[in-house]
C-alpha cells in the first residue's frame, strides 16, 4: 500500500518549541485533509508523519493540498515492504518499471543495523535485478532522471522515487496572531503570505470608501482572501472598514501634502484598536521601501510613531519584480492586477510629502477632530466576516 510521508524539516531543530510546534503542524494538517479524513489514517513518528491513504485515486489531490501547508519541508509517496531483500528488490523493479525512460540511481540507507546485508550489497542486488529486467533504464549516478531511494528501517523498508519540495516555514498559528493591511494590490497579499511562512496567522484589515469605492473593489478583496486562504489557519476574520467619514475629515487639513501621511496614520490607529481587541500581537502591512513616493523611510518613521504594536513589512527589500513572482506563485497576482479604485485614488494630493516629519503631521492632526471619529469607525463602521473553508460569511449571518 501506498503512503505519504511527511516530513519537518527545520521543526527538528527547535529544542523545546518542538513537540508544540509539531502538534500544531499536525493540527493544521488534519483541517486541511478534513474533506477526506474518511480514507486517511495518520501515524505520527519521530521526525515525519505518515499518512495512510486506503484510496489510491485520492493521492494526488493529498499531495497538492499538503503543500500548501507551512512547516512541511518535503513529501514523498512511498511503498512499504517487509525487511526481506528478494522483497525489496521485487518492490524496486515495479517502482522502476513505472519511472519513465532514462537514466536512474538507487540510494541506500541501512538504518536497522541487524538488517543481515550491507547497503552495498542491498544496492547490488537491486540493481541486477532492475537491469536484468527492464529496458528502458541506465545507471548515472551523476545526474539520473530518477532516485530511488530505500530505507531499511526497523519495522520495514521504505522505498521511493522523489522528495517533492514543501512550502517549508513555520506551522500556521505557533507565532501568534497578526492583523494583515489588506488592499486591493499586489503587495499587501503578498506581504500575508509570507507573515502566515514563519507561522503566524492573520486575520484581514480592509479599508474602503463608498460610494467612491465600489462593490466590486470589495469583491476583488473577497476574491483575494480567499486565494490565500489555503495557507491560512482554517477559520479567520476578515474587516471591512468605512473609513469615508475620516477621509471627509481629512479634507480639512491645511497642508493637503500631508493627506495620505494622516490617513496612513489613522489606518494604523484603527489597526491598533483592532488589534486589542481581537489579540493580534502586530500589524502586517506590504509597503516597499522607496517603490512610491510614500514609502520612504522617513513615512515609515512618521507612521511607525503612532503604533504601539511592531508594523511588520515582509516585502520591505523587495523589488516589484520579486514580489511580482511570489504574487504568481500564491495565485493572487491575476486578481490584483484586476482595476481596483483604492481608498486614496480620489484623495491623492498634488504633491504629497515625501519626507514628511511627525510633529508637521500632529500639527495637521490638530485641525481635525480624528479621535472622535476613530471611536466611532471602529464601533460603527467595521463589517466583521468569517472566513472558514474558503467561504466568506458575514458575522451574525451564518446560518447554523
Ligand atoms: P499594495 O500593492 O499592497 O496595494 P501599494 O504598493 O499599492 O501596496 P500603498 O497603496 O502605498 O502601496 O499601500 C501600502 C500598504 O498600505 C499596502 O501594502 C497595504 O498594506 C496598506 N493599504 C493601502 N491601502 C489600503 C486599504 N485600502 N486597505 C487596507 N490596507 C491598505
Ligand atoms: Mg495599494
Amino acid at each position: 500500500m501506498k503512503h505519504i510521508q511527511v516530513r519537518y524539516g527545520e521543526l527538528t531543530l527547535k529544542g523545546n518549541n518542538r513537540n508544540f510546534f509539531i502538534s500544531k503542524l499536525i493540527q493544521n494538517i488534519k483541517f486541511k485533509l478534513k474533506p477526506f479524513k474518511e480514507k486517511i489514517i495518520f501515524i505520527k513518528s519521530h521526525n515525519s508523519l505518515k499518512i495512510d491513504i486506503t484510496d489510491d485515486l485520492l493521492l494526488n489531490i493529498v499531495l497538492e493540498n499538503l503543500q500548501d501547508v507551512f512547516g512541511i519541508y518535503s513529501l514523498s509517496v512511498v511503498e512499504e515492504v517487509e525487511n526481506d531483500l528478494d522483497a525489496i528488490a521485487n518492490l524496486a523493479l515495479r517502482i522502476a518499471q513505472d519511472s519513465p525512460s532514462g537514466t536512474f540511481k538507487l540510494e541506500v540507507e541501512r538504518k536497522d543495523k541487524t538488517f543481515p546485508f550491507s547497503s552495498q550489497e542491498i544496492k547490488q542486488t537491486v540493481a541486477k535485478k532492475i537491469l536484468q529486467n527492464t529496458e528502458h533504464l541506465k545507471v548515472d549516478v551523476h545526474q539520473p532522471l530518477t532516485k530511488i531511494e530505500i530505507i531499511v528501517k526497523k519495522e520495514s523498508t521504505q522505498i521511493f522515487t522523489s522528495r517533492i519540495a514543501a512550502l517549508k516555514g513555520l506551522p500556521v498559528g505557533v507565532s501568534g496572531k497578526g492583523l494583515s493591511l489588506l488592499s486591493g494590490g499586489i503587495d499587501s497579499p503578498v506581504a500575508s503570505f509570507l507573515t502566515m511562512k514563519r507561522g503566524m496567522q492573520v486575520d484581514f484589515l480592509h479599508f474602503m470608501t463608498p460610494p467612491h469605492t465600489t462593490p466590486e473593489a470589495l469583491e476583488k478583496v473577497f476574491s483575494l482572501v480567499k486565494k490565500i486562504a489555503r495557507f491560512n489557519q482554517n477559520t479567520f476574520s476578515l474587516y471591512v472598514c468605512d473609513f469615508g467619514l475620516l477621509l471627509q475629515e481629512l479634507m480639512h487639513i491645511k497642508d493637503e501634502s500631508y493627506r495620505i501621511t494622516l490617513m496612513r496614520r489613522m489606518f494604523i490607529r484603527i489597526a491598533n484598536l483592532l488589534s486589542h481587541e481581537i489579540k493580534a500581537k502586530a500589524i502586517i502591512t506590504g509597503e516597499s521601501l522607496g517603490q512610491v513616493a510614500s514609502q520612504t523611510i522617513e513615512s515609515i518613521n512618521v507612521i511607525n510613531s503612532v503604533s504601539q504594536l511592531p508594523i511588520i513589512r515582509p516585502v520591505i527589500t523587495f523589488d516589484k519584480e520579486e514580489i511580482i513572482e511570489v504574487s504568481k506563485k500564491i495565485n493572487t497576482y491575476e486578481v490584483s492586477i484586476l482595476p481596483f479604485d483604492d481608498v486614496c485614488s480620489m484623495y491623492v494630493p498634488k504633491n504629497p510629502v515625501t519626507k514628511p516629519r511627525i510633529h508637521r503631521a500632529q500639527e495637521q492632526e490638530e485641525q481635525i477632530i480624528w479621535e472622535e471619529l476613530v471611536q466611532h469607525t471602529l464601533k460603527n463602521l467595521i463589517t466583521h466576516y468569517i472566513v472558514r473553508d474558503g467561504q466568506i460569511i458575514e458575522k451574525g449571518k451564518e446560518t447554523e
